[in-house]
């Protein structure tokens, strides 16, 4: 079993805020609307939201 604690960093877009989060996301997804395709120039955005 892995006992390890998993460490997740992110940030915004320009960079200025950035976080770092040891618990596991409340919930991950994918978003495919079409201000998430521009900003990553795919198909779709995954994400996962963390209780901060
Ligand atoms: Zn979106």
């Amino acid at each position: 079993m892995d006992t390890a604690v998993r460490k997740v960093k992110g940030q915004c877009r320009c960079g200025q805020v950035k976080f770092e989060v040891t618990s596991e996301p409340l919930i991950t997804m994918a978003c495919h609307c079409v201000g998430c395709q521009k900003i990553t120039a795919s198909a779709l955005f995954p994400n996962a939201t963390f209780l901060l």
